[in-house]
């Protein structure tokens, strides 16, 4: 039997853990019950697990038997083959859900919103597909299951504690895959070459004056009218010093300084997002960002201090693998069912952080359910939004012929 009809024999298996999940979903880095969900759902499978120290990630290393084979290095009498890595992230956000659906949430204020339920029945599918075909597998795969991808750069924790050479070997190619509760119908699948998500990080400004009365303001250093002025001259940074080809977006989020009427503070402090679709435009942004505000501090004689959080870098696919894992996909799911994506995605990804390290590709699959309209469908992270069951057998064969025809190339 193919990987297709092997993934919808172990569907009602996926839909089951899916659901488990579902029902408690755990926020950030640690998700103990999570990580034990995965492990047993890959007890009795020749793997070798390692779990994270910093994190509640599972590391699944499947070691093919095929690579001697197809000339694999054979010298040490261990012939090995590439490696492919999958990743598939488990957290879950800080949503009330409102979906009224059977296995909703039990855990009050949070919900797997964004679907990385769906991503971890599908990798642990993945995993079970493979292992079936362990003897004729020409290489490797490493299965990445990751916490922390909403804002906690779990990818980042994972890459430093060695996911990355857990098999040995770096990966010849990765590849990750993101449901999606609106825009794409169930099972229809999409990617683009190049930039995919944008990079965003968090600017923290805090202009420092010294504070005094309220009518006497020549007597103090006001920093609130310094910050207002860093407020909309970040507006004209964006318009005046990038090109709308290669754009960046900059949103002041909170603005906070003061108590009363007539007492001048000493401090006014803003967040901003930055979003840039470039690597080129996020070290200009980050650069040019940094020295407006030094500039205006400056001319008005206060002081500032001024910082990026570390946030994601661009999310940037690889030519080559995006083109092959488009034609993969459009094999298993059909050509009329896998798009070619116009424009990024605005959201960050921490997968980034692989891609920035091995080429690879980052493809969004359909889960809209049936009847839903994907056009006006509640979208990801929203607490009514959700995410078909259908699609699970089709992203856990995805991901296996992903691995199974890299590691043959
Ligand atoms: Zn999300
Ligand atoms: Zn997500």
């Amino acid at each position: 039997m193919g990987v297709r009809d092997d993934a919808e024999a172990i569907a009602p298996e996926l839909v089951r853990l899916r659901r488990d999940i579902h029902r408690e979903p755990e926020i950030g880095l640690h998700l103990p019950g999570t990580q034990s969900k995965i492990l047993d759902a890959l007890e009795g499978l020749p793997l070798e697990i390692s779990v994270g120290t910093a994190l509640s990630s599972v590391t699944a290393v499947l070691r093919g038997g095929g690579a001697a084979a197809r000339g694999g290095d054979a010298r040490g009498g261990d012939a090995k083959g590439p490696v492919v890595l999958l990743r598939g992230d488990m957290d879950a956000l800080p949503v009330a859900e409102r979906t009224g659906l059977d296995y909703a949430s039990q855990t009050e204020g949070v919900m797997h919103a964004c679907g990385h339920d769906l991503h971890v029945a599908m990798l642990a599918g993945a995993a079970r597909l493979l292992a079936a075909r362990q003897r004729d597998l020409p290489g490797t795969v490493v299965f990445m299951f990751q916490p922390g991808e909403e804002g906690h750069a779990g990818a980042r924790h994972m890459i430093a504690e060695g996911v990355l050479d857990a098999a040995g070997q770096r990966p010849v190619a990765a590849y990750a895959l993101h449901v999606a509760s609106s825009e794409l119908p169930a099972g229809v699948c999409s990617t683009r070459p190049g930039t995919m998500l944008a990079a965003a990080e968090i600017l923290e400004v805090t202009v420092r004056g010294h504070g005094g009365h309220g009518s006497q303001p020549h007597l103090a250093a006001d920093p609130i009218p310094v910050a207002c002025e860093m407020v909309t001259a970040l507006q004209t940074l964006v318009t005046r010093k990038f090109d709308v080809f290669d754009p960046v977006v900059i949103t002041v989020g909170t603005f906070h300084a003061g108590t009363v009427d007539n007492v001048i503070p000493d401090e006014a402090t803003f967040l901003a997002t930055v979003r840039s679709f470039s690597p080129a435009a996020r070290d200009r942004v980050r650069e040019s960002a940094l020295a407006l505000v030094g500039g205006i501090a400056s001319g008005h004689g206060v002081t500032v201090s001024a910082s990026f959080r570390d946030g994601y870098p661009v999310t940037v696919n690889d030519a080559a693998e995006t083109r092959f894992a488009a034609r993969v996909a459009a094999d298993l799911l059909g050509e009329e069912r896998c798009l070619a994506q116009p424009d990024p995605l605005t959201g960050a990804e921490d997968f980034s952080f692989v891609l920035e390290q091995v080429p690879g590709a980052y493809l969004m699959l359909g889960a809209c359910p049936p009847g839903a309209d994907p056009a006006t469908a509640p979208n990801n992270h929203a607490a009514d939004a959700v995410f078909d069951d259908s699609v699970l057998s089709a992203g856990a064969a995805l991901y296996a012929e992903l691995a199974l025809q890299r590691l043959a190339l």
